[in-house]
């Protein structure tokens, strides 16, 4: 799209509306990805089309997903259906698995989802092949953390228990129109091909972890109270009086798994 459009289209706020407008970053993203003609990619918000233009330039066909109207009109104007499929409306309800079982996803993520929209691109990881997206730079650092790290967290095992993940490129507010207050980072996430610790039940290890880390600075045996009784930590080895932050995602899933099927 023409300079023109980005300097008419009035970003907003509350949609996390801060475009990419830095050649080199954009090259490097694009290039991270290695787009080849025939794959299925699908742009989490389009925008003004920063990312959008040169994926297409590598692909045959791309999808969008974007909630705003105004940016679905611009979008629309410049490009055919039959190349750019345009998929309305927001994308935390959108449903991945309708695209295919190797689905490529990329974007510079609104960051005012970003975690949530993380967590559900977890849930459809067994039909994705990468995730390459811009975020928060904290929040990949978060991504990204060993146990022990103080931004080791619930997202940190809750993605860690699925992806392998690496962070590409730090990328400094002057790259975007408006700045944004923080900075960012791209980050690759490759879906483990088998799970490196599966959990017996998946529901009760997100509920472990989550309680684990509801309150960081008490122990186990505080958060988990009720859930985990003192014999079980014992039989398995794990300190009760450690904080969830210490413990590797194995461990997470030793406790769920004992709490599944109770010896
Ligand atoms: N890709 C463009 C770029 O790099 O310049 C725009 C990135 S901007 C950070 C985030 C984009 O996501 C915007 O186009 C915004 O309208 C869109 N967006 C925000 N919330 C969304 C949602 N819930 N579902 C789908 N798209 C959303």
């Amino acid at each position: 799209m023409s300079k023109g459009a980005t300097s008419r289209h009035i970003p907003r706020k509350r949609f996390g509306q801060n475009f990419l407008v830095d050649d080199g970053i954009i090259a490097g993203i694009v290039d991270a990805i290695r787009p080849q003609r025939s794959d299925t990619v699908v742009e989490i918000g389009p925008g003004l089309g920063a990312l959008t233009e040169p994926l297409l330039d590598r692909l045959d066909h791309l999808h969008v997903v974007e909630i705003d109207r105004d940016l679905i009109a611009l979008l629309r104007k410049h490009h055919q259906p039959e190349r750019l499929l345009i998929h309305e409306g927001d994308v935390l309800d959108f449903d991945f698995s309708t695209l295919g079982s190797k689905l490529r996803v990329a974007g510079n993520l609104p960051y005012n989802i970003s975690t949530p929209l993380m967590f559900r691109l977890a849930a459809f990881a067994s039909g994705i092949r990468d995730i390459h997206v811009m975020l928060q730079k904290e929040v990949v650092e978060r991504m990204v953390a060993a146990p022990g790290d103080s931004a080791f967290s619930r997202l940190s095992v809750m993605l860690q228990y699925r992806f392998d993940m690496e962070k590409l490129i730090d990328v400094p507010p002057e790259s975007f129109e408006p700045a944004p207050k923080v900075d960012s980072a791209v980050v690759r996430l490759t879906p483990h091909a088998t799970l490196p610790y599966p959990a017996s039940d998946e529901t009760v290890f997100a509920d472990i972890v989550s309680r684990a880390f509801s309150q960081r600075r008490k122990t186990l045996r505080n958060t988990l109270k009720g859930r985990v009784p003192d014999a079980t930590f014992a039989r398995l080895g794990i300190d009760a009086g450690a904080r969830a932050q210490e413990l590797s995602v194995a461990d997470f899933v030793r406790i769920a798994d004992a709490v599944a099927a109770p010896a």
